[in-house]
């Protein structure tokens, strides 16, 4: 048993402590990881609150893990001492149902183990990375590239992936109109990564306080969704609307914006229910979809991609004594984009 340090909190109202966590000796295919860096996603604060439901406290979240790896099991084959490596949201899937052989594995049809919050195959209830180490097998391990920081790079693990995913699915490019609702972790990176594909990118956000780092990030355009005008103006306009707001909106006013066979994928996952009137989806046969974060194969690929576009987050690093403090920043919609774990301040 590998002894970490870790953030754990004990309920949805309590703070961040200073916590010991036990991590598994190495299986033949394991990896053990010394976790640099770890992003916080809305989703751990979704989770740290129960706000999706029973919680298993105490709870150590992060699921945007990025670090080096110090060993591995005696049948590894894709990583070696030294090497960067990232972990994401999920650190297992049965890899034999059709989901999981198509590289899906986020859509396992067993139930993919989350990162944190879920139990491992052991029967071991899994915690994540605000933790100095992590041990996981290799196929839910991925590269990554040398001209991306590792502070950089932990993002990319959630945000990156989970824009990349229905970005890449519903096929942004050239000649299309995507548009970005919310600028936070996500929404940053879903412009940077829409604008990298060739799309024309216009961002939805509640203030026109970020519109010079939108348009920086490489949107075209940036309106504000607290002026009535803009769904005005912007009636009929997008192929593609990536939804990455943390709370509830009146999202048939979305819909709205869509054109002739437009889709509006909602990536944001507030607990509450959005409520549909389908006389905004009928009249111009428009979709609305889910998507949850993206498989193993297509997380590299997302980091293959930023690597190639030179495409990073733009995060602030925090000391592992300020989580509780970041948590406050994110709901108050104050963050620049990401904040980012200082994993040797723990
Ligand atoms: P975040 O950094 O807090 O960004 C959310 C953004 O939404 C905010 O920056 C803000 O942007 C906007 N917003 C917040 N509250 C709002 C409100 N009441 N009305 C309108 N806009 C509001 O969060 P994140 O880490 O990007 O995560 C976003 C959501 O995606 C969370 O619900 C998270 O759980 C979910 N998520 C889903 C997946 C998946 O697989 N589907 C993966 C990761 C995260 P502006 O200031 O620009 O308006
Ligand atoms: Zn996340």
């Amino acid at each position: 048993m590998i002894t970490a340090k870790a953030r754990a909190v004990d309920g949805p109202d309590k703070p961040f402590r200073a916590a010991e966590i036990k991590r598994r000796d190495l299986d033949s295919h394991d990896v053990l990881i010394e976790i640099k860096y770890a992003g916080i996603c809305h989703s751990d604060i979704h989770t740290a609150h129960g706000e999706w439901g029973e919680v298993n406290y105490p709870l150590v979240p992060g699921h945007e893990i990025a670090g080096i790896v110090t060993d591995v099991g005696p049948h590894v084959t894709k990583y070696k001492v030294g090497d960067r490596v990232g972990v994401g949201c999920m650190v297992d899937s049965c890899s034999e149902c059709e989901n999981c052989r198509k590289g899906e594995e986020q859509y396992c049809l067993n139930g993919m183990v989350p990162t944190y919050d879920g139990v491992d195959k052991y029967g071991e209830p899994t915690q994540g990375g605000y933790s100095t180490h992590i041990v996981v097998t290799e196929d839910f391990v991925v590269r990554i590239p040398d001209n991306i920081p590792l502070d950089a790079a932990a993002p990319l693990l959630c945000a990156g992936i989970t824009t990349y995913s229905p970005l890449n699915h519903w096929v942004a490019g050239p000649g299309k109109k995507v548009a970005v609702v919310g600028m936070g972790g996500l929404g940053h990176l879903a412009v940077k990564i829409a604008h990298a594909m060739g799309a024309e990118v216009t961002v939805l956000s509640q203030s026109l306080r970020k519109k010079e780092d939108g348009l920086e990030f490489g949107a075209k355009d940036y309106y504000t969704t607290s002026d009535p005008e803009t769904f005005n103006k912007l009636a009929g306009t997008f192929d593609l609307i990536i939804n990455t707001v943390s709370a509830q909106i009146d999202i048939n006013a979305y819909f709205s914006l869509l054109t002739l066979d437009g889709t509006l994928v909602n990536v944001g996952a507030p607990a509450e229910p959005l409520s549909v009137n389908v006389f905004s989806l009928i009249p111009h046969r428009r979709s609305f979809a889910g998507s949850m974060i993206g498989g193993i194969r297509e997380t590299q690929e997302m980091l293959d991609f930023c690597a190639k576009h030179n495409i990073v987050p733009k995060i602030e690093v925090i000391s592992a004594d300020q989580i509780d403090e970041a948590y406050e920043r994110v709901l108050a919609s104050d963050v620049k984009y990401r904040f980012v774990i200082d994993i040797s301040t723990m």
